[in-house]
């Protein structure tokens, strides 16, 4: 599996393109908001002669949906989340505004994403892990067979998510981290949300919110 990443928005989200040797394609928080952010997404599938299967997000905070709409549409791909989130879709406009931002509607959820799910395109397949707590409906992907596991504002190099906004609850977010994330095995690779990568080992090792 070939992983593209590409850092967007305002909020310097950053976008996963996943695609591997069938050059089928899924999109990991589509953030692309302004024009050159969107042609530089569209260029990428193009080179690379990718067919776009799906558009997925950790979450839905509107940071991470600013690209959802416009890519969903002009590929006509799926969009897929977690149901838990969907508190968060219809005000994403809102909140966007809140920031002194525009961001389109994003479309309705064509697949709920849930523990235990396996979501596959191409050859490859990423196993579903729900770990609420920054969200209600925050998930991570996780490829056993790459060794990458792509956790969304769940945990940062160095940090975790913020627990303050609505949904969020610091003591389920731990625990979740602790239960799911940790117990992958520990060269894995962590592809978060915001910042550089980073993996398991370092974080159980280093992570301060687990070492004090
Ligand atoms: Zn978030």
């Amino acid at each position: 599996m070939t992983i593209k990443s590409f850092i967007f928005n305002p909020f310097q989200v950053n976008t996963y393109v996943l695609h591997d040797e069938t050059n089928e394609a899924i999109i990991i928080d589509a953030a692309c908001q302004e024009g050159h952010e969107q042609e530089a997404i569209n260029a990428y599938l193009k080179d690379n002669n990718l067919t776009l299967k799906m558009l997925v997000n950790t979450h839905c905070h509107v940071d991470h949906l600013m690209g959802v709409k416009y890519l969903a549409t002009k590929y006509d791909a799926p969009f897929a989340a977690c149901k838990d989130d969907y508190y968060l879709m219809a005000n994403a406009p809102d909140q966007a505004m809140m920031f002194g931002l525009e961001v389109d509607l994003p479309p309705d959820m064509n697949q709920y994403l849930k523990e235990g799910d396996a979501l596959k395109f191409g050859n490859s397949e990423l196993q579903i892990f729900q770990i609420p707590g920054h969200s209600l409906g925050s998930i991570a992907l996780y490829s056993k067979a790459d060794g990458v596991v792509f956790a969304g504002d769940v945990i940062f190099k160095g940090s975790i998510g913020r627990t303050d906004l609505p949904g969020g609850d610091f003591e389920i977010l731990i625990q979740g981290i602790k239960t799911k994330l940790f117990t992958l095995p520990a060269e894995t690779v962590v592809f978060s949300g915001h910042g550089p990568s980073t993996t398991i080992q370092a974080e159980h090792d280093t992570n301060p919110f687990f070492n004090q």
